[in-house]
């Protein structure tokens, strides 16, 4: 049964009648917020996050995974601890592209008006507070990308509502940029290339990738003698997150996942339990899925990245 709830949002505070409590199973509640859009938190989860202020970005997180159409997130004490490590810190003109790809999304057809409540839509920017977007779109404007449609004598910017247009400009910068991130489908994957770690690509990491809905990507043996090349960036590039199996301690494999994480890739760490004590100190900070047999690997990794990416349809 649907009944308004008196409570906030766990997640961005929001109160009254945005915030929808839709199914209450006592330690797992699932909102509807008109900020967040639709998602399942336990009640320990509910209050690490408040706790960890991860607040405007979990939003963001839970937003755009919405927008996209993709399952409802299930947010517990482990896949949070997940999700707060894998949510890059996007800067500015990261988030003027998001927003713009998601207008563009919103829009039926070029030259379609859309209109935004700021105060319920800042997350679809990433961004903290209204302020914040109302910031952006006023840079996009600048920059020729957007343009406003509503009556701008009579409605004072940001008052209530806003409605944009993807300009001409607009439409063609989102065809020269490649659609990085929340778009994309392939994962890319770092790992050693030796004969006993071909098992654990075929049995593990490809179908676990696969079944989560990405197409994984691993470059050809013979091509990565341990250097990265300029193919190797450009896949990287081309993936919306990474996989690193540090298992054997190779060189190009921290490369590689050291590059995602400058670029503001997640990247989800996993490495063989007897080579656990050997991995580089740089990157023990990180959570790593820890596993013995394909099996395992195959069943955790898959959690994981349903957990801090998001389970994808099948197009
Ligand atoms: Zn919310």
């Amino acid at each position: 049964m649907t009944t308004n709830n008196p409570n906030p949002c766990p997640v961005c505070k929001l109160e009254g009648q945005e915030v929808i409590r839709e199914a209450d199973y006592g330690e797992r509640i699932t909102y509807n917020c008109a900020r967040c859009g639709k998602f399942t938190i336990t009640r320990t989860a509910e209050h690490m996050a408040e706790k960890r202020n991860l607040g405007p970005k979990l939003s963001a997180w839970i937003r755009n995974r919405f927008e996209l159409g993709m399952d409802i997130p299930e947010i517990s004490t482990n896949s949070l601890t997940e999700i707060e490590q894998s949510l890059p810190d996007y800067n500015p003109s990261d988030k003027q592209q998001f927003f713009l790809q998601s207008i563009a999304r919103k829009s039926k057809y070029p030259g379609d008006s859309v209109s935004l409540l700021p105060e319920f839509d800042y997350p679809l920017a990433w961004a903290s507070a209204s302020e914040e977007l109302l910031f952006y779109i006023r840079y996009l404007i600048e920059r020729g990308l957007l343009a406003r449609t509503d009556d701008e004598e009579t409605q004072a910017f940001g008052d209530m509502s806003v409605s944009v247009e993807v300009a001409a400009d607009g439409w063609e910068y989102l065809d020269q940029h490649e659609q990085r991130a929340v778009e994309l489908s392939q994962a890319f994957v770092a790992m050693s290339f030796s004969e006993s770690m071909k098992m654990v690509w075929e049995k593990a990491i490809k179908p676990a990738i696969n079944e989560a809905g990405y197409k994984a990507y691993r470059v050809d043996a013979e091509l990565h003698i341990d250097r990265i090349d300029a193919k190797i960036i450009a896949e990287i590039k081309k993936s919306l997150f990474v996989v690193a199996d540090v298992t054997e301690q190779k060189r190009g494999v921290y490369f590689e996942a050291g590059y995602a994480i400058g670029i503001g890739l997640p990247v989800i760490w996993c490495v063989r339990k007897d080579d656990l004590t050997n991995v580089h100190f740089d990157t023990r900070q990180y959570n790593h899925v820890v596993w013995e047999s394909t099996q395992e690997l195959k069943e955790t990794l898959y959690d994981v990245i349903c957990a801090v990416i998001g389970r994808k349809h099948k197009i």
